[in-house]
């Protein structure tokens, strides 16, 4: 979610995630965005912190103070000489923030830094379901329509990640960390991740057509439907 009153960077941080693979919902008023990230549940905010409505750092204050939107990473968005309240921001609980006038490349950087680190410290749920796919983390099973399906290591690590990632895209780098627990910069390619996203789908039949490709960038998985 980007909270952005400024109607022109808020389109031009828009274009380049969406080129990026994520899905971004836009609000232009410090009102909007408590309630809109209640219900859109995003995976990040971006917070302009000076908005008209609310300010920046009372929505900051808002959102962390209500159980439905407290778990969501804030990266604020503070113009030159805002020091104090960049200060004050990460005081309430933001996880980073981006000095205005900025590089896309930049923020899109912290973007996938901040939804990395929050991905890390959410402990995937036991049981992931989605259509007739089945996920048993704890006995490290998979069902498909109700029969046990034989998946090797390596493609239930990326099933699992894809799932427990709800709508996020991981990119393949992402899938190497969690499926093969390496930092992507070893040598492993990434183009391994490829391959072995490509037997699971077949193993996962009609429902592969689940794990969507993001063209240059990685994979998401879609649970609806
Ligand atoms: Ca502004």
């Amino acid at each position: 979610m980007v909270v952005e009153d400024e109607r022109d960077i808020a389109r031009m941080v828009e274009y380049n995630l969406k080129k990026e693979g994520y899905r971004p919902v836009l609000v232009h008023d410090g009102f909007y965005a408590a309630l809109t990230a209640a219900k859109e549940k995003p995976a990040l905010i971006l917070l302009d912190l000076m908005l008209p409505g609310l300010d920046g750092l009372e929505v900051c204050r808002r959102l962390k103070a209500d159980q439905k939107t407290a778990h969501i990473p804030i990266i604020m968005l503070t113009a030159k000489g805002e020091e104090s309240d960049k200060v004050l921001g990460l005081g309430l609980g933001a996880d980073d923030y981006v000095t205005k006038p900025f590089s896309l490349k930049e923020l899109l950087a912290r973007v996938q830094a901040v939804l990395r680190r929050a991905s890390r410290a959410e402990p995937a749920p036991e049981k992931l379901i989605a259509g007739e796919i089945e996920l048993d983390a704890a006995k490290v099973e998979v069902k498909l329509k109700g029969a046990p399906l034989e998946l090797t290591s390596k493609e239930f690590e990326l099933l699992k990640a894809l799932m427990a990632a709800g709508d996020r895209v991981l990119t393949r780098e992402e899938l190497l960390e969690k499926a093969w627990e390496m930092d992507s910069s070893l040598e492993l390619e990434t183009r391994t991740v490829d391959v072995h996203v490509g037997t699971l789908r077949r193993k996962l039949k009609k429902e592969g057509r689940r794990i969507i490709t993001v063209k240059n960038y990685g994979y998401r998985f879609e649970a609806g439907r």
